[in-house]
């Protein structure tokens, strides 16, 4: 049955699902329109259809066996303090040596560790477990997965341990035009209490480039949270190669550093969440997607639900979309000069 109200508002055509009845179910994997992971809500302007907005997923090192970034802080080798506050001496009458792991330092070593001149420190100990490239490299495999998934045309620099150079990684932005260029790093010190995170961007010669680099790379980590300490966008100072606006033409680029691999917390957090790291970078994204990609006058009206063949409100597709499945979901449009519902 049909409304005889000649304008509804978004809760009531939302409600009345006769209205939808004229129009064909749509085609699951219909690439027009790439569907935002965020879901939008009523209102909500859409992704314009015609640019194809691709994206180049770089996991930081990993050029060769060496080149494996930064380590985990497993420990410190150090010496023993002795009751009368000096080392403690071993058989052979030298100053004892001891390895400790972070979790349990004395505070005497931990004093020490910032300290240029070690009194106490003989020796950081990486972990042996998982690298910088290792890790990277499963967050960069997510976000690929994942950006695929909702329609965009996605590149990955380097999908094994090993076995990409730096030129390469521009090369790819290069051929494959890239709007978004994102290089995944993690940080390492010396100290393992150091922690934080940064998206760094670097400027060119020309004003409007370097209002993108900064803009993206503040979008990028808007929902990134964790780690403690987040100080972002950062100039790069480095300089960092792959952010070079002669080598690599992308539109937009940044490298992000998610934490400090040497920090036993901001390393436990990323590597448990290396998923929902990947959801936080992609909204970032589309933070920056909806202010450049989005055309004016459509909007979104709500999701058909492929499974039961209905039609549910943004909220509820929010709710029950498994991220895994987004295709189970179309967004359906709502064409503001029309006066129409447009299924894509
Ligand atoms: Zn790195």
């Amino acid at each position: 049955m049909l409304s005889s109200k000649l304008f509804l508002t978004t809760k009531e055509k939302l409600l009345d699902k006769s209205l939808l009845l004229n129009y064909p179910a749509p085609t699951i994997g219909n690439t027009n329109n790439i569907q935002l992971d965020s879901f939008l809500a009523p209102g909500d302007h859409i992704v314009n259809s015609r640019k194809d907005i691709v994206v180049v997923v770089d996991p930081g090192h990993g050029s060769g066996s060496e080149n494996v970034g930064a380590v985990a802080t497993k420990g410190y080798k150090h010496f023993v303090k002795g009751a009368d506050n000096k080392p403690e001496l071993g058989p052979d009458k030298n100053p004892k040596v001891v390895f400790t792991s972070v979790l349990e330092l004395p505070s005497y070593v931990i004093n020490d560790i910032s300290k240029s001149k070690k009194e106490w420190i003989t020796e950081r100990v990486g972990d042996n477990g998982i690298t910088e490239a290792d890790l990277v490299l499963k967050v960069a495999q997510s976000v690929y997965g994942k950006l695929k998934a909702i329609g965009y045309t996605v590149f990955l620099t380097r999908n094994t341990a090993t076995g990409i150079s730096n030129q390469a990684r521009s090369n790819a932005a290069n051929l494959n035009k890239a709007i978004y260029f994102i290089s995944i790093h993690a940080d390492g010190d010396y100290d393992y209490r150091v922690t934080g995170a940064h998206a760094i961007y670097r400027e060119g010669d020309d004003s409007d480039y370097n209002k993108r680099q900064h803009e993206f790379a503040e979008d990028i980590f808007s929902l990134y949270d964790k780690v403690a300490t987040i100080v972002t966008p950062r100039k790069d100072i480095k300089p960092i190669r792959v952010l070079s606006p002669s080598e690599n033409k992308a539109e937009r680029k940044t490298l992000l550093e998610l934490g400090f691999i040497s920090n036993p917390d901001d390393y436990d957090n990323i590597n448990n969440n290396v998923d929902t790291i990947a959801r936080q970078i992609i909204q970032g994204i589309e933070i920056n997607v909806r202010k450049h990609f989005f055309t004016q006058g459509v909007t979104i009206y709500g999701y058909y639900d492929h499974r039961s063949n209905s039609v549910v409100n943004p909220q509820e597709a929010e709710r029950n979309a498994l991220f895994s499945k987004p295709s189970f979901y179309t967004p359906i449009y709502e064409n503001e000069e029309l006066k129409a519902v447009v299924i894509p």
